[in-house]
């Protein structure tokens, strides 16, 4: 049966708001406690199996609280390397994209933050049906919990670059990050990578909340003209303005940037785009992450054929460049994707 709207997200609050809540009802705060870890350690999905609360209390707590859950709607898991994309199922029927990643250093994995995007990146399959709502934190903490539940592995380190524009949903990613920090996670913020397509004045207040985690910022292109063809948030944010803030996160975090580069042939692959990138960014502390674009569908970009001389010519300059390891090639795990098909395939 659906749960009421009018019900609290219990996965949403923080140990704080919680323990507000428990004593607002009379009980004490320890239960509030007892809760908390009933829910972000041993991450349990009903108030039922709280064996250490009395039966009355689950009761009233189930009737002013939710406990929301993720169905797995499709996994796919590849023969090649391990990967494992899942299509989530959001309590209002929504859906979204989680990924599991092998990696020498552990597992990681890329959640998405909103159903859909605002954004309009050209060659991006989140954007083109556009945008639903927000995710709330629940539902990103949901993406680890349930994917550490179903594969029977650790999460050790989480990339915001699923669906959406972590920024645009500022508050809840921010919330998420608080109890993924202090819930039984216990995880570092250094272990995060959020991604933006680069939302300046969020930028600037990131820098002042001085997290830790790394800021990627996607570039792919290094002129305005270039780039707003392909990003339409590039009319918004210039580069110019955009680059301004990526130093400032720099100099108050110390946290150096890294920039995605997606190769698109003939747009923005060229020797001439690789001199305007090294002209952008020479001298700053950064990396660069060269991906060869994911085809997708509904456009005709195309993968570039020169990602290795690209990479090489920003590495002689002086230039942080690597190359990133496709995963997951034969489940094709580029972002929205999968939510894309299962849409047309209603
Ligand atoms: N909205 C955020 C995070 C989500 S997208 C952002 O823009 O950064 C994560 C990354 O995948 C971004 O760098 C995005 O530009 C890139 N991306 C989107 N579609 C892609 C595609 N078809 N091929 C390669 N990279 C893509």
């Amino acid at each position: 049966m659906e749960k009421e709207q009018t019900e609290i997200d219990i996965l949403s609050l923080s140990c704080d708001e919680l323990t507000r809540e428990i004593l607002a009802m009379g009980e004490k705060t320890f239960r509030a406690k007892q809760i908390y870890e009933w829910l972000h350690v041993k991450k349990i999905s009903d108030f039922s199996q709280m064996s250490n609360i009395s039966v009355q209390l689950r009761e009233r707590l189930s009737k002013k609280f939710c406990i929301k859950s993720l169905k797995i709607k499709k996994r796919l898991v590849s023969d090649l390397d391990n990967t494992v994309k899942y299509l989530y199922g959001l309590p209002d029927g929504q859906a979204v994209e989680t990924v599991l990643m092998e990696y020498k250093h552990g597992n990681s994995l890329c959640i998405s933050t909103q159903v859909g995007c605002k954004m309009g990146c050209r060659f991006c399959a989140s954007a083109i049906a556009g945008f639903v709502r927000n995710l709330e934190p629940s539902e990103m903490l949901l993406q680890i919990y349930e994917t550490e539940r179903d594969s029977g592995r650790q999460v050790d380190s989480i990339v915001l670059m699923g669906i959406g524009e972590p920024l645009d949903n500022f508050d809840n990613v921010m919330k998420f990050l608080s109890l993924l920090n202090s819930g039984g996670e216990g995880m570092s913020l250094r272990h995060i990578s959020l991604s933006t397509c680069g939302i300046v004045e969020r930028i600037y207040e990131l820098a002042e909340l001085r997290t830790g985690l790394t800021l990627s910022v996607s570039l792919h292109a290094a002129t305005d003209e270039k780039r707003s063809a392909i990003m339409p948030v590039n009319r918004r944010y210039g580069l110019e303005e955009l680059m301004t803030a990526c130093r400032e996160y720099f100099a108050k975090t110390g946290r150096r940037i890294s920039f995605e580069y997606s190769l698109i042939e003939g747009v923005n692959d060229t020797e001439q785009s690789a001199r305007e990138l090294i002209e952008l960014l020479g001298g700053m502390n950064c990396h660069v992450n060269l991906i060869p674009i994911n085809e997708i569908r509904e456009r005709d970009y195309k993968k570039s054929r020169y990602v290795e001389s690209f990479r090489r010519r920003l590495t002689s300059a002086g230039i942080n460049a690597t190359v990133r390891r496709t995963l997951g090639a034969d489940i094709n795990a580029a972002c929205g994707q999968l939510r894309r098909d299962e849409a047309s395939d209603r």
